[in-house]
């Protein structure tokens, strides 16, 4: 399994369609300053998920839609496909190249799509949860973020180790069973009462 393509439409700097072609192995992305390079990186967190804008260097989510230049007027939505070859069956899914997709407009409506087809975040964060690529396995390391882990305190490092095992997924999923067993409970208690009510 490997990243084989990332598209960008309106999102940050990169206002026309873009589509960057990514080989298994090390791509450097070379560039000016201010030229987009981190604005790609962005990219990837965003379709997999990002929901904190502050996480994608911005104010306010909106700010991932390309704003418009002297030359260039704003576009209303911002949209990024995310590729990966899934040849060696590492993704749950009978699909040999998987496409995520993300969009977004200016009144903060949204979508996500797999191959093509509607999903929830739910899907695609369930689908990549063994892959080792997701929005908080810390696959993406940002300018700064090195120093903030070698000096972080030993639960936090233990924290991001837990991640990179894949315990993250479990402790997800207990959460959710935890919720449920609570409005069970909640339910349970409430035909109790009404039980006595009646009685
Ligand atoms: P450096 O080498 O300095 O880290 P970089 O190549 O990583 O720079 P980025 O930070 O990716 O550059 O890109 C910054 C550029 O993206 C700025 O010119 C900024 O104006 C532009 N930009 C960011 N968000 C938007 C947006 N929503 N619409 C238009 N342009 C944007």
């Amino acid at each position: 399994m490997h990243l084989k393509s990332l598209t960008l439409k309106g999102f940050k700097s990169f206002a026309s369609a873009t589509t960057l072609r990514l080989e298994p192995g090390i791509t450097c992305v070379v560039g000016p300053n201010g030229s987009g390079k981190s604005n790609v990186v962005d990219a990837i967190s965003w379709v997999l998920g990002e929901q904190g804008a502050k996480a994608l260097r911005g104010g306010k989510m909106e700010d991932v839609i390309f704003a418009g230049t002297s030359g260039r007027a704003p576009l209303g939505r911002a949209e990024v496909t995310l590729t990966i070859d899934n040849s060696d069956g590492a993704l749950p899914i009978e699909y040999s190249e998987v496409s995520i997709t993300r969009r977004m407009f200016r009144d903060g409506a949204g979508e996500y799509e797999i191959n093509g087809a509607h999903c929830r975040l739910l899907d695609i964060q369930e689908l990549l949860s063994d892959s080792g690529i997701g929005r908080e396995m810390h696959v993406i390391v940002g300018q700064g973020q090195l120093d903030s882990v070698l000096q972080s305190k030993p639960e936090d490092r233990r924290a991001y180790i837990e991640e990179a095992a894949g315990v993250l997924k479990h402790r997800k999923r207990k959460e959710k069973a935890l919720r449920k067993l609570d409005a069970m409970q909640a339910n349970l208690t409430r035909l109790t009462d009404l039980t006595a009510e009646l009685r």
